[in-house]
């Protein structure tokens, strides 16, 4: 027998039907330079202290006196005290060690953490989403049945420019919650106090948060939260994921981190006492984790010396660049545009009365660009498509010419 909840799942043919597409064009203008702002993935090169980390523990492997064989399922301290002292410190937030787990990325441990949830529990996800949220919880059998285009255990939040991107406080009571910020698809944040509503919602409801700030290293304004934890009683309810990928071009490399605070807390079941989450977060890396490679661990710690801060900001800003341009050239050109300030994408409206998918073939065959149609990440993503600020600075420079002549 198969765990049939994975038969439940619905094909999401977004990127595949985007290469097909891409595919088609190039066999028929083999001539013309199609550029990609539709990739969600880095371009630039791994900073140099993380290579040099990373060459001189590879040397350390070499020798019987410094080789490492298994590491802690947690991570190692070095990187998790780097961690607590420069992701959290500066921000008034005191961690300890243990409330931090080392990964290999945050998709592995946003899927995983249902785990050690109740699958009976609900779940809310702001619409348009990032799909592993929803996925990996079809997969445990917590999204209930699928009908009308809509999962009967899930709760949709609709986010467009109608409500500025800020998803309402659901009016029923929710087990778990997604918030992404700065958020993939559309770039938009959430200011302090509208992430504290949300926090005092899970509060006051009992609810979990699972925070992703994977993008927090693109946040440009004082007034964004970097982390859920700047928000009073977030420790109470919310863990927080964070990754590497997009912070220092780790893409490929794969290491990133959740924070499982130990206040967050539910009474046992059997009625004795307490079950500190991040106990069973720890017990179920244990199990099914054996930890991050220690070349990429050292990798990762390289990213908090002063080298290492100087050339992910240099790297970051680079991109910021291309976000920065972009928007401004498409505000320029009369198109209504989002996010981008904040994080490395921007959700751009399309023209009255085209759709996503319309506008994303417009785009292709006038002018040999590829974006991502909106409507594939979810249905208020209709009339919306998603450029990507991960490209060559000579590329955006080109796309924005080429926009110009539409
Ligand atoms: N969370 C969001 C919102 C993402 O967009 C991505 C990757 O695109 C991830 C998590 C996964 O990141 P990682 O490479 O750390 O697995």
């Amino acid at each position: 027998m198969i765990n049939q909840n994975f038969l439940k799942l619905q094909s999401s043919y977004l990127f595949s039907d985007i290469a097909k597409k891409v595919k088609a064009f190039k066999a028929e203008h083999p001539e013309k330079n199609v550029i990609s702002l539709g990739i969600g993935d880095v371009t630039q090169p791994l900073p140099q202290a993380c290579i040099e980390a990373m060459h001189k523990a590879v040397d350390e492997m070499a020798s019987s006196a410094t080789f490492r064989g298994y590491g802690p399922e947690q991570g190692y301290d070095f990187l998790r005290e780097a961690i607590v002292k420069n992701d959290y410190k500066p921000r008034g937030v005191q961690l300890d060690l243990d409330e931090v787990f080392i990964s290999d990325g945050a998709k592995s441990d946003c899927g995983n953490i249902g785990d050690i949830l109740d699958t009976r529990c609900s779940v809310g996800v702001t619409d348009p989403v990032y799909p592993v949220y929803v996925d990996s919880n079809v997969m445990s059998g917590r999204a209930g049945v699928f009908a009308d285009g809509k999962w009967s255990n899930i709760t949709f939040l609709p986010v467009s420019a109608d409500n500025h991107f800020v998803p309402a406080l659901p009016q029923e009571h929710i087990d778990i919650i997604y918030l992404c910020y700065p958020n993939n698809p559309t770039g938009t944040v959430l200011t302090r106090q509208q992430l504290s509503a949300w926090v005092e919602y899970a509060l006051r409801e009992k609810s979990l948060i699972m925070y992703d700030a994977a993008y927090e290293a693109y946040i440009q304004h004082d007034d964004i939260p970097h982390t859920i934890y700047e928000i009073p009683g977030a420790k109470q309810c919310a863990i927080e994921l964070r990754s590497y990928s997009k912070t220092a071009g780790f893409t490929g490399v794969r290491c990133g981190y959740t924070v499982v605070p130990k206040d967050l807390k539910v009474p046992n079941p059997n009625g004795e006492g307490e079950v500190l989450l991040n106990a069973l977060w720890n017990r179920r890396q244990c199990t099914k984790f054996n930890g991050t490679s220690y070349i990429t661990q050292r990798a990762a710690e390289a990213i908090y010396t002063p080298e290492g801060k100087a050339q992910v900001r240099q790297t970051v800003g680079y991109y910021m660049n291309n976000a920065n341009f972009m928007r401004q050239e498409l505000i320029k050109l009369g198109y209504e545009v989002f996010g981008g300030t904040d994080a490395p994408y921007i959700w751009l409206k399309t023209p009255e009365g085209i759709t996503s998918w319309a506008f994303f073939d417009k785009l292709l065959h006038e002018l040999g660009l590829v974006t991502t149609p909106g409507v594939g990440f979810g249905p208020s993503g209709e009339g919306y498509v998603r450029l990507t600020a991960f490209g060559k600075k000579e590329d955006c420079e080109e796309a924005m010419k080429r926009f110009a002549t539409l």
